[in-house]
């Protein structure tokens, strides 16, 4: 892959918040206050696609909003399950699929394309607590 600025920008933002999903605006954001490197949007979202058609970056999606990306991990999951916070807007990762099991015995019996998708929200402790 060749090395651009703004996939630069972007790698550095996505290392500095692993495990964070972040929204391309989160992250062009973020970008603004690299020095040296700087990038508009477009390129954000060029670098975003490319990382993920590349395996180094998944992507994850709450209805009716942006997409979010993060870092994949070295042996990345099937896919993963976030967690949405209504009042921070915060969103964590979980590593575990609870559906993944019920997928497998499903397929046993004799499915096809099996697929889910769950969202899970609610208010983080941070929010309860504050
Ligand atoms: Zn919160
Ligand atoms: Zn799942």
């Amino acid at each position: 892959m060749r090395i651009t600025k703004p996939r630069l920008a972007v790698a550095k933002i996505l290392i500095e918040h692993a495990g964070c999903p972040l929204s391309p605006e989160e992250i062009h954001q973020k970008t603004l206050s690299l020095k040296g490197i700087s990038c508009d949007q477009v390129s954000v979202y060029r670098a975003l696609s490319k990382f993920k058609d590349l395996g180094l970056a998944t992507k994850s999606s709450f209805q009716g909003e942006a997409a979010r990306y993060k870092l994949a991990g070295l042996n990345p999951p099937r896919h993963e399950h976030f967690f949405k916070c209504r009042q921070c807007q915060n969103v964590e990762s979980f590593n575990e699929c609870f559906v993944s099991k019920k997928e497998r015995l499903l397929e046993a019996a004799g499915y096809k394309n099996v697929s889910h998708h769950l969202e899970i929200s609610g208010v983080c402790p941070k929010c309860v607590n504050s």
